[in-house]
């Protein structure tokens, strides 16, 4: 099953919709635990992560995308705010439905507001076993990973801190490569990650 999902509750899931289709990938707008049925992978995209926790919490999305990825039959791809939902905690108090599939702490908002959003190019290391892949980062009030855990794998990093990390079936990025016309990522979330459901 190559079908992939994105979490449609707020943020910027359109795009990566329109992107995951230019890389020939069949996609869905995720709303209710039901409609996680029908795909293998889920993207979280960037948003605002109290909106989002409150929304998944209301439809039962949190513990229906915590059951599935947890039985090992979904693969979950988390940026920007996606990332910061599917790790494991959070510099300070903040009420969120963190899901802790990557054992890993991020820091909300940790490079300044909407205005100091950047680009910068990044390396990630042997994207489908072909060599490192160098990739145009759009940063947007991005989260930094301040902690990583033994079984965290760091794919590419930004001045010091890691960009993209997996742990398991779980990928994730502090950047937004939907807002590129490069879908390579996508094609990798798909190949290394959904593509092993059900191995
Ligand atoms: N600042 C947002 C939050 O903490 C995340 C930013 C993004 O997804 N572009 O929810």
């Amino acid at each position: 099953m190559g079908r992939i999902g994105a979490l449609a509750l707020q943020g910027d899931f359109e795009l990566h919709i329109k992107m995951l289709r230019k890389a020939g990938i069949e996609a869905v707008e995720i709303r209710t635990p039901a409609q996680l049925d029908s795909v293998s992978g889920l993207v979280i995209p960037g948003g605002e992560s109290t909106t989002v926790s409150r929304l998944m919490r209301r439809y039962g999305l949190d513990k229906a995308i915590r059951e599935r990825y947890l039985s090992g039959s979904l693969a979950v791809y988390g940026t920007c705010m996606g990332m910061i939902l599917v790790c494991s905690d959070t510099e300070g108090d903040h009420d969120l439905a963190q899901l802790g599939f990557i054992d890993a702490t991020v820091e909300r908002n940790a490079y300044g507001p909407q205005v100091e959003s950047f680009e910068s190019d990044i390396v990630i290391d042997s994207v489908n076993g072909s060599g490192p892949m160098r990739f145009r980062a759009v940063f947007i009030r991005a989260p930094k990973v301040t902690r990583v855990g033994d079984g965290v794998k760091i794919l590419a990093s930004h001045a010091g801190a890691p960009a993209l990390i997996s742990q398991g079936l779980c990928l994730a990025g502090n950047f937004h490569p939907e807002l590129t016309d490069d879908w390579r990522l996508h094609k990798y979330f798909l190949d290394e990650f959904a593509a092993r459901i059900g191995d």
